[in-house]
């Protein structure tokens, strides 16, 4: 099989860090996860934010 991060044929029967070759690249896929999470809404955010009227914030024309 080939690691998902650097694509390298790797033994993965008894590693402990498939489905990667290592845990460097385990370290890696965990950081592309943690970049993703921003994007992902958290529940501490206000569920509904377009309930009209307040729409126009930072309307500045100078
Ligand atoms: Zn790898």
């Amino acid at each position: 099989m080939k690691c998902l991060i650097c694509q390298k044929e790797a033994a993965f029967e008894g590693n402990p860090h498939r489905p990667f070759c290592s845990e460097r690249c385990k370290l890696i896929d965990l950081g592309n996860w943690a970049g993703e999470r921003y994007r992902v809404p958290t529940k501490e955010r206000p569920p509904e934010e377009s309930h009209g009227a307040n729409g126009n914030r930072g309307n500045h024309e100078d």
